[in-house]
C-alpha cells in the first residue's frame, strides 16, 4: 500500500506535512490523486482557529476547493458518479445526507450532515485524507463529483469552486440576468468572479465597489466586464442614482468580509423590490443601524447564501471552457505542499511577495 502526502493543521498557525496510508476502497468509494487545491478566506480563518466548533476541529488536513484526477474507483461508485479512473474532476465541499429536508428539495446547502472536505473531518477520523492539502483524497460515497475537461490550466481550472460560488450568489439567487443592474461590494476573488457572471448572465450595468487600497482589483473587475468601478464613501448612494439615472439597482451582492457599511448603505442602493444577497461573514458581529422601516416600506429581500450547488457548478465549468483565459489574470499565486503556510499567509496578507494575491492555489508537486 502506497502513502499520501498530506499538510495537517495540528493546532492555530501550526501546519506540518505527514503521511498517511492511502486505504483500500469499496465498490461505493475512491481515492482521488490531487491536481490542485484552492484557497479562500475561510482557509485563513480555519489556519487561525477562528472556526470554533465548526467542523472536524484540529488536527486536520485543510482543503476544500479540490480537483484532481480519479486514481481508483470501486464500480458502485464509478457507475453513479459517471466518471472512470484517470478522469479529472471538480470535487463539490458539501458531502450532503441525501435524505433530510433540505436534501430532498436539492437545498443542499443548507444540510446538516457534517461530511466533506477540509472543513469537517480531522485527521483521527479514518482515513484520515478529508482535505485538499494533500497529494490524494478519500472521496466518500456520497461525494459529488463533477467531470472537467482535461485540456484547461490547472489554475485557471481550479477557479470553479469560486465561480460557481458568484454564479449561485449573483445570477440564481441574486437574479442577476438581462438588462438587470448589479452592484458588488468588495472585489475579492468572489466578487470579482461575480462581476463577471453577471456580465455573462447579460446584466446591464454591473457596479463594483472597494476602498481607495483596491485599485489593481478594480481596474481588474473592469477587464472582466464591470461596466463602473467606485471607490466607496459618502456619496456612494448619490453617484449610483446618478449612473442608474435614479433606477437604482436590482441587486446588491454583499462579499466584504467584516464591513457593514455595504449591507447598511444597500437598503438605498437598491429598488423597490430589490435583494440584498449577504455572503461576507462578519466575524460573528452583529449589524446595528439597519433601517427595517425602509427594508419593509420597499420590500427589499435580505438574502443570506452559503456555497454552490450542483448547477452552479455545471455553469462555472461551461464559464470557464468558454471563457477560461479571460480569467487567468485572477489566478495570482501557486504554492507546492511543501510551502503550504506561505500559501495561507499570502492569502492572510502576512506575507507578500508585491504582487496582490486574488486566486492562490496549491499543487502537490
Ligand atoms: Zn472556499
Ligand atoms: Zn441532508
Amino acid at each position: 500500500m502506497s502513502n499520501a502526502a498530506a499538510l495537517v493543521l495540528e493546532s492555530p498557525r501550526n501546519m506540518n506535512l505527514r503521511h498517511f496510508v492511502i486505504p483500500e476502497i469499496g465498490s461505493d468509494d475512491a481515492i482521488l490523486k490531487v491536481e490542485a487545491c484552492g484557497l479562500c478566506g475561510t482557509d485563513y480563518e480555519q489556519w487561525l482557529g477562528h472556526l470554533g466548533d465548526w467542523g472536524g476541529g484540529m488536527p486536520i488536513v485543510p482543503g476544500h476547493e479540490i480537483m484532481g484526477y480519479i486514481d481508483r474507483i470501486g464500480p458502485g461508485a464509478a457507475k453513479r458518479w459517471g466518471v472512470r479512473e484517470g478522469d479529472r474532476v471538480a470535487v463539490e465541499p458539501i458531502v450532503p445526507c441525501g435524505h433530510c429536508a433540505d436534501c430532498v428539495v436539492g437545498a443542499y446547502t443548507r444540510c446538516q450532515s457534517d461530511v466533506g472536505y477540509g472543513l469537517y473531518h480531522g485527521t483521527k477520523v479514518a482515513p484520515s485524507l478529508w482535505g485538499g492539502y494533500a497529494t490524494h483524497v478519500y472521496l466518500h460515497p456520497r461525494t459529488m463529483v463533477h467531470r472537467l475537461p482535461q485540456d484547461i490550466p490547472t489554475d485557471v481550472m481550479s477557479l470553479v469552486n469560486p465561480l460557481s460560488n458568484a454564479i449561485r450568489w449573483v445570477y440564481e439567487v441574486g437574479g442577476a440576468a438581462l438588462g438587470k443592474t448589479v452592484i458588488i461590494a468588495g472585489p475579492g476573488q468572489r466578487g470579482l468572479l461575480a462581476a463577471f457572471a453577471a456580465r455573462r448572465a447579460g446584466a446591464a450595468r454591473v457596479i463594483v465597489t472597494g476602498t481607495s487600497a483596491d485599485k489593481a482589483r478594480l481596474d481588474l473587475a473592469l477587464q472582466l466586464g464591470a461596466t463602473d468601478v467606485l471607490e466607496t464613501g459618502s456619496d456612494l448612494v448619490a453617484r449610483v442614482t446618478e449612473l442608474t439615472n435614479g433606477e437604482l439597482a436590482d441587486v446588491v451582492l454583499d462579499v466584504s468580509s467584516g464591513a457593514m457599511q455595504p449591507i447598511v448603505e444597500g437598503v438605498d442602493l437598491v429598488k423597490r423590490g430589490g435583494r440584498i444577497v449577504l455572503a461576507g461573514l462578519k466575524g460573528n458581529q452583529p449589524l446595528n443601524g439597519l433601517p427595517i422601516d425602509k427594508v419593509v416600506l420597499r420590500e427589499i429581500q435580505l438574502l443570506g447564501v452559503l456555497s454552490a450547488g450542483w448547477q452552479s457548478t455545471e455553469l462555472a465549468i461551461e464559464l470557464i471552457k468558454q471563457d477560461g483565459p479571460k480569467l487567468a489574470p485572477l489566478c495570482t499565486h501557486s504554492f507546492s505542499l511543501n510551502d503550504g503556510t506561505a500559501a495561507v499567509r499570502t492569502l492572510g496578507r502576512e506575507l507578500s511577495d508585491g504582487r496582490e494575491a486574488i486566486h492562490i492555489t496549491l499543487t502537490p508537486e
